[in-house]
């Protein structure tokens, strides 16, 4: 077993949030610098600009980008685009946006890593399987793509199962998947993600394996999200 890793706690606040939201990124850029975490809001397009601009702790970054640099991708928003907006992290392949195929994912993590965004690479089964293991193993190896940088890269393994539901998968379900994800992710952050909040996440970071968390609807405010900060 490795030893413990500094935790990244993740918030993908999804399609939540306009101007008066930043107020929300403000307590919870306090609390990260409070509280010395490593933190990010994975935020709309149309806030990063604003929100990084506030940010002095919590890295901001987008929930999703196109794998090409531009072109004719009506409503596509590119990876540099996300920089050049202050953007410093992209998710790829969260279940929410993953069109079936995985290249796209792989394509979408080079893009992202060659315009100096830090990605995260998101996998997991859509529904309870006792083939998860294999399953999600196929799938992160079809996700990643060649010259991955692992030191800035990380995997969050979100059972699909458990998005927006209310129940985390059981010690052994983790200890099986992160087991398999340490082999095939080597030094990658390896994050938890489904069903997460300040009741839970201290107990899943406790988890062998598991190096941080990325959260949907605990995040989207400090009263939520700073609970799970201070797991960390
Ligand atoms: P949830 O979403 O925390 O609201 O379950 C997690 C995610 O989809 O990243």
């Amino acid at each position: 077993t490795m030893a413990k890793r500094r935790p990244l706690i993740l918030g993908n606040w999804k399609m939540h949030g306009t101007g008066s939201d930043l107020a929300e990124v403000e307590r919870i850029d306090a609390a990260v610098q409070a509280l010395g975490v490593e933190a990010g809001l994975m935020l709309p397009a149309t806030l990063i600009e604003r929100a990084a601009r506030r940010a002095r702790a919590v890295a901001i970054g987008g929930q999703d980008c196109h794998a090409a640099a531009q072109g004719a991708h009506t409503g596509g928003v590119s990876a540099a685009m996300l920089r050049e907006s202050g953007a410093t992290m992209v998710l790829a392949g969260h279940s929410e946006t993953r069109a079936g195929d995985a290249s796209s994912v792989a394509a979408k993590a080079h893009a992202a890593q060659a315009a100096g965004l830090a990605v995260v690479i998101c996998v997991g089964e859509c529904e309870r399987s006792a083939d998860a293991r294999a399953l999600v193993a196929a799938q992160l190896r079809a996700s990643l793509p060649p010259g991955l940088d692992r030191s800035r890269a990380a995997i969050a393994y979100e059972p699909v199962w458990c998005i927006g539901g209310s129940a985390v998968p059981d010690a052994a379900h983790l200890a099986r998947i992160f087991e398999m994800l340490r082999g095939e992710a080597g030094e990658a952050r390896l994050l938890y993600g489904g069903a997460v909040d300040g009741g839970n996440a201290a107990e899943l970071l406790a988890l062998p394996g598991i190096d941080g968390l990325l959260v949907g609807r605990a995040s989207r405010s400090a009263d939520d999200f700073v609970p799970v900060l201070e797991a960390a």
